[in-house]
């Protein structure tokens, strides 16, 4: 069986409501969870934490967000949309097709941009948040357009401080935009498309913007770019419009395994982790296969930290050497 169960992310964790079926569901077979995750659904707070201005801007771009979820949730529904790759004004408007999607990206603000048809092992097998829990990722739209965002490096570079987290909350809502802009776009020429985004994606987003050629998976289990390292945000349309062989500028930016190889003698990401989440060994544990990460993090090690300081933290993406290339 492909794919992994968003349920048991820790972000999908947190969403249960104490007392409800489906948080006994969950946790009858997890009892071990249910202690930690309690912990960490407790009042915010933390070492970082901001001031009520600070944290008012990050926690009204999450609500944002949160609220936009349910305009990707519905987005490849619509049965009235083509579901063939066929083109509604003959194959010649293709091309044109793909350059104006490339031109709303990059209005958007997109900074990298890349394609790939993607197998079922990118895609979630069930869903774990908001109204789409429980439910399984049957059929999804394979062609995919993948973008990332650049965030601001100063801003980053002050992980584990809270301006880490509105930077990233900033990038999270300019690659929701994209992705709506992006879809709405397609629905207008009668494509099926869904935009990916922060808490209602069916993607797996790092793996698939590897494949994408955007980048490849770094130690710290996240995509590191050529241009701008691991500081970049990941948005992501699936569509049935062909999106295979995107125009030809679409900047040509994977490494070719040489992240892996410098990872594999760096390791300044595990060497600064508060959490020891990253790992420090030289030889990876899985392979690339499959769109798996090539290094396993322990995702609560890390949480315990963003719940320890208030914070996401950030401070691998602040030290590593692919944050500080010179290719800007
Ligand atoms: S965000 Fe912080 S705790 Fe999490 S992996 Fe990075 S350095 Fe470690
Ligand atoms: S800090 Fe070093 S080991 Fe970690 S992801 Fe960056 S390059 Fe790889």
């Amino acid at each position: 069986m492909t794919g992994f169960d968003e349920r048991d992310t820790i972000f999908s964790r947190l969403e249960l409501v104490p007392g409800t079926e489906r948080y006994k569901a969950y946790y009858s077979n997890r009892p071990k969870l249910e202690k930690t995750d309690a912990c960490y659904r407790k009042a915010a707070g933390g070492r970082y934490y901001g001031t009520l201005i600070e944290n008012a801007r990050a926690d009204s771009a999450f609500r944002f967000l949160k609220d936009t979820r349910p305009l990707a949730a519905g987005q490849d529904r619509d049965a009235s949309l083509r579901a063939d790759c066929s083109s509604p004004a003959g194959m010649e408007s293709l091309a044109q097709i793909k350059r104006t999607l490339q031109e709303i990206a990059f209005d958007y603000g997109a900074d990298l941009i890349g394609t790939a048809v993607l197998g079922l092992e990118y895609f979630y097998r069930v869903r774990g948040r908001g109204d789409s829990y429980g439910k399984p990722v049957e059929n999804p739209l394979c062609n995919s357009l993948i973008y990332a965002v650049e965030m601001n490096r100063e801003q980053i570079e002050k992980a584990p401080r809270v301006e880490e987290l509105i930077e990233a909350s900033r990038s999270y809502v300019r690659v929701m935009l994209m992705g709506m802009a992006l879809s709405y776009f397609l629905h207008e020429l009668g494509y099926q498309a869904r935009a990916h985004i922060d808490g209602e994606s069916e993607l797996i987003l790092p793996a698939a913007a590897a494949s994408a050629g955007i980048g490849e998976i770094g130690r710290m289990g996240l995509l590191l770019t050529k241009q701008y390292g691991p500081m970049v945000r990941l948005g992501a349309v699936t569509t049935s419009f062909p999106v295979d062989a995107f125009p030809e500028k679409s900047p040509p930016v994977a490494e070719n395994g040489l992240v892996k190889q410098f990872c594999q003698q760096c390791g300044i990401c595990a060497e600064n982790c508060p959490g020891k989440a990253i790992p420090h060994n030289i030889e990876l544990t899985e392979s690339a296969k499959n769109g798996k990460p090539l290094w396993n993090i322990d995702p609560e090690a890390c949480y315990s930290i963003w719940h320890e300081y208030g914070t996401s933290c950030g401070i691998c993406v602040a030290v590593c050497p692919y944050s500080k290339t010179t290719a800007r």
